[in-house]
């Protein structure tokens, strides 16, 4: 006897995108989430829960989103130098709570470009990295995007950015308001020759989909929105269940995908709830939406679907540049999105950038999206200024908040099988599960290529009216210094774009899951998150995983959608 059709694991933008389109087709599923629930009532009609504040305490320091890196410790290491790690605790951590990742992130939500998906036919191999193609094409994955931008509800301009792939059709809303700091910046940009647009967001520039407009309230990325303005994932979630057909358990921590004696088809899941006590759930198909640091650990904690050795490998975490600048004028960066304008220039190399490349030793390199936005915020700030009578002044006139300004480069990582997440030997969290370990190091492009791009961001910034500017990248590149031995976490990087850890593919033995995201080994599990990228691209993750989500949930119920073409 059968428990649902579907059990989806997480809650998140990736198993959201899945729910909402399995309850549509007629399937029943249930999603067991290990966080606890913040987002919405689970009885009808599923309205939001009103946890949600501006409030940096509670979101920041006190892990109100989870997961507390005391109870839920990873760790890290760059390489097998530093022994079995260099140390436990938080490592790119999303938050573990009903809605992922997504509640927390202010969702600039960019497509990849056709190029992406054929990195190694287009643009060759780099020694040392396992550069590849996708199975699958822009082509294949357009209706799709076109669609969760629709589901999720995207703010953009179809005409703003030179560098986009093609359309089928506009966005669902027009772009929100601009940040005053990201005027000064984009026009700053543009006269340096570069291509500045307006973010496309997930967060409504009008009222849509039943929840209001965006205030601008100034507390996005790293915060719940008060008012719902982002969809990502409550507009997937509250459709699935009104449907009647899903069924959502929070605090359910998924510790065991079931076989069959074959070992080759699952036959549920084993939770523990927060209790501690265990419960199986029974159904057709699973589907693994845990993102791509939770999902390869899983599986190799409870040993399944890894014939080929490689799940967890080729994991990928963008490479950010971030190029501060100091201006004598307040920038109002505490009000508004986090983020309003992004650049592309640097994901399409020139001649000049390719000569750079070579002058590295490479064949090419490409940097990422830039984003342009503000900086700390208020607690944040008051930590850096000394205690004593000169506090007050120095809050008041805010230097190194209100008054600087962020390019962040979200660099593309190239995949290295090196970089991985396994189990840690001997940590364990408060489940007694181990903890997973990442084993981290960038690869020469990212670095030569941060190197390159930071030097046109400096000069722009400092022609946007900055008094000073420097950068610095995340992680951090060179000797462990004494500040870092001091504060290691900061040796760990931050982008909290994590990929590629059980890689696409159409060989099982160069792949964990193939095009239709079903693993090879196990025909009925899925992988609905980003652990199934071949490559990271210079784009936040999000849209893309969706997109992927949406495909194949559509393939397994059989409700494809037709090819598309460029609109107009
Ligand atoms: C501050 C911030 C800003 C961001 N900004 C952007 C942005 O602008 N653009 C962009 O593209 N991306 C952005 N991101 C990244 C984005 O949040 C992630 O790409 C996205 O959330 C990943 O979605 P997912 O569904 O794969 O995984 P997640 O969102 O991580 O969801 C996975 C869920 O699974 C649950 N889970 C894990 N293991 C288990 C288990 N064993 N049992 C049960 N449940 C489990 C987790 O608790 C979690 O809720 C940002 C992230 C943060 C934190
Ligand atoms: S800035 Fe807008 S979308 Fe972001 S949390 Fe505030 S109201 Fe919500």
């Amino acid at each position: 006897m059968l428990d649902a059709r579907v059990v989806i694991v997480g809650t998140g933008p990736g198993g959201a995108t899945f729910a909402d389109a399995v309850t549509r087709a007629g399937w029943d599923c249930i999603i067991l989430e290990k966080g606890r629930n913040h987002l919405l009532e689970l009885e009808p009609p599923f309205a939001p829960k009103g946890d949600f504040s501006n409030d940096e305490i509670k979101f920041v320091y006190r892990h109100f989103l989870g997961p507390d890196p005391l109870l839920e410790p990873r760790t890290f290491r760059r390489d097998h130098n530093d022994g079995d790690r260099l140390f436990s605790g938080e490592v790119n951590n999303l938050p573990s709570t009903v809605g992922g990742g997504g509640v927390h992130a202010d969702g600039k939500l960019p497509r990849f470009r056709e190029v992406d998906f054929r990195l190694h036919s287009e643009l060759g191999p780099i020694e040392s990295s396992t550069i590849d193609d996708w199975p699958i094409t822009y082509d294949d994955l357009e209706p799709y995007y076109a669609e969760v931008e629709r589901s999720i509800g995207v703010a953009g301009d179809a005409d703003a950015n030179p560098f986009a792939s093609w359309r089928s059709g506009p966005y669902p809303m027009p772009p929100g308001a601009d940040m005053f700091g990201a005027t000064l910046s984009a026009a700053a940009a543009e006269r340096r020759g570069l291509h500045p647009y307006r973010a496309p967001t997930g967060a409504n520039s009008v009222a849509y989909d039943g929840r209001p407009a965006c205030n601008n309230c100034g507390f996005c990325g790293m915060y719940g929105c008060p008012i719902h303005a982002k969809g990502d994932p409550i507009a997937l979630l509250r459709r699935a269940l009104l449907t009647g057909r899903c069924e959502l358990r929070p605090e359910s921590h998924v510790v065991d995908v079931t076989l069959d004696g074959s070992r080759r088809s699952a036959t549920g899941v084993r939770y523990l709830d927060s209790g501690g006590v265990s419960h199986e759930v029974r159904s057709e198909y699973v589907v693994l939406a845990c993102g791509a640091f939770e999902t390869p650990r899983l599986l190799l904690s409870c040993d399944v679907a890894n014939s080929s050795g490689l799940v967890g490998h080729n994991l990928m975490f963008h490479f950010q540049t971030l190029t501060v600048g100091g201006f004598s004028v307040p920038l109002f960066g505490s009000r508004g999105r986090s983020v309003t304008h992004l650049h592309d220039d640097h994901i399409v190399p020139t001649s000049l950038d390719l000569t750079a490349a070579r002058e590295a030793g490479l064949p090419y390199f490409r940097g990422g999206i830039v984003e342009h936005g503000a900086a700390a915020a208020p607690i944040m700030e008051a930590k850096t200024y000394s205690p004593g009578s000169g506090h007050n002044v120095s809050m008041r006139r805010s230097d190194l908040r209100d008054r600087l300004w962020v390019f962040t480069m979200q660099g593309e990582d190239l995949p290295q099988s090196s970089n991985r997440v396994d189990l840690d030997p001997s940590v364990r969290d408060v489940f007694g599960r181990p903890s997973g370990r990442v084993t981290y190091l960038p690869h020469d492009h990212e670095v030569a290529a941060s190197r390159h791009f930071a030097k046109t961001l400096e000069e722009v910034m400092l022609d946007a009216g900055a008094e000073w500017s420097f950068s610095t990248t995340s992680p951090p590149v060179g000797e462990i210094t004494a500040l870092d031995r001091h504060n290691p976490l900061g040796l760990a990087p931050a982008s909290r774009h994590v990929m590629g850890t059980c890689r696409m593919g159409d060989d099982p033995r160069s792949s964990v899951v193939n095009r239709e995201s079903r693993f090879h080994d196990v025909d009925n599990l899925l992988c609905a998150d980003s652990s199934v990228f071949v490559t990271s691209a210079g784009y936040g993750p999000t849209l893309t995983l969706a997109a992927l989500s949406l495909r194949a949930a559509y393939l397994l119920t059989g409700d494809t959608r037709p090819p598309t073409t460029p609109a107009g």
